[in-house]
């Protein structure tokens, strides 16, 4: 009896800064601590139902939030960057049921705990055939792929309200009730793991009744997932991966009847529209000014270098990604 669980991180009860979510520092230290909290009360939940095999993604930042030794029922950990199904990496048919864990409110939603989708720097909202959908919905359309059906998802309330066109059938655990995007009432970290524990318990328990109580997400094939972006630039270079056909200014949609190439070509446009993510035109990600600058007198690069003899007196300061800057996913 196989269950996946993607976990991400905003959603976890007692998180509600991105100093918990982005390290380094004492508050990322608590907030994995928390995080890891939820995800072994997930797993020890799928173990009291007769669970065998654990397979965990770390699908939040750059995807290594964790202590592999920490993780309960020797759980398989699915860890780092690059993943060609990112926040659903390691789920494959045959798999009997699926965890979200941690999950937050979508970018264009209600205000939810430090919300947004996939990239917040790009992405301003998405819908799936025509309703709003967070990355629950969109990271649906792999579970659908290799059907198997969603069976817990947690984070606060508006995540949840956001899974019930999609996941009708997925037991859900509210952590938190959001009255800001940065503020809200977090149950005791506890509380919050017991009541996950149950969820996970009954989740697997309804996944292996003969007959199966649960079922494969609710999206109806052909699907279409419209992905708005802050700016034109965004969606040109957006239009440019296979499947994404320009669809409006900000717009591009994905569209067809195999939902693994849907998300495929999502997860490739959330990364080749960090090129172009920002409005100011800094690739504020790597901390510097665009490199190709028009070549003109002065100093050589390598004599620019700070610290070096012959540098131009007029240094320019590093800039530096902020500590608190929203991470993807
Ligand atoms: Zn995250």
């Amino acid at each position: 009896m196989k269950v996946f669980i993607s976990f991400d991180m905003e959603g976890v009860a007692g998180i509600v800064d991105w100093s918990q979510c982005i390290p380094p520092g004492q508050p990322y230290e608590e907030g994995r601590r928390l995080l890891l909290g939820e995800v072994n009360a997930a797993i020890d939940g799928a173990l009291a139902a007769g669970a065998t095999e654990i397979v965990c993604n770390d699908s939040h930042g750059a995807m290594n939030n964790l202590d592999p030794e920490l993780l309960h029922g020797q759980a398989t950990y699915v860890s780092g960057r690059h993943k060609p199904l990112y926040m659903m990496q390691g789920l494959e048919a045959g798999a009997d049921v699926v965890f979200m864990v941690g999950y937050h409110g979508s970018i264009s939603g209600e205000s939810s705990i430090l919300s947004h989708t996939y990239n917040p720097s790009v992405v301003s909202h998405v819908a799936l055939n025509g309703v709003r959908v967070g990355e629950s919905g969109i990271n649906a359309l792999v579970a659908l792929a290799c059907g198997v059906p969603i069976g817990l998802i947690t984070g606060d309330r508006h995540t949840a309200g956001e899974a019930d066109p999609f996941l009708a059938d997925a037991e859900r655990v509210v952590v938190k009730e959001s009255f800001t995007r940065f503020g809200a009432v977090n149950q005791h970290p506890e509380v919050a793991r017991a009541k996950i524990a149950e969820a996970a318990r009954r989740a697997v328990e309804r996944a292996v009744q003969p007959g199966g109580s649960l079922r494969r997400p609710a999206i109806p094939l052909p699907a279409t997932l419209e992905v708005h972006m802050l700016t034109a630039d965004m969606a040109e270079v957006a239009s440019w991966v296979r499947g994404a056909e320009r669809t409006g200014v900000r717009t591009v949609t994905i569209g067809g009847d195999d939902p693994m190439a849907m998300f495929r070509s999502f997860v490739a446009v959330t990364y080749i529209t960090r090129q172009s993510e920002g409005r100011l035109g800094l690739n504020v990600r790597s901390g510097s000014r665009p490199r190709h600058r028009s070549p003109g007198p002065g100093p050589s690069a390598r004599s620019r270098r700070p610290g070096r003899a012959g540098g131009s007196s007029r240094r320019r300061p590093v800039r530096r990604p902020s500590p608190a800057r929203a991470p993807a996913t």
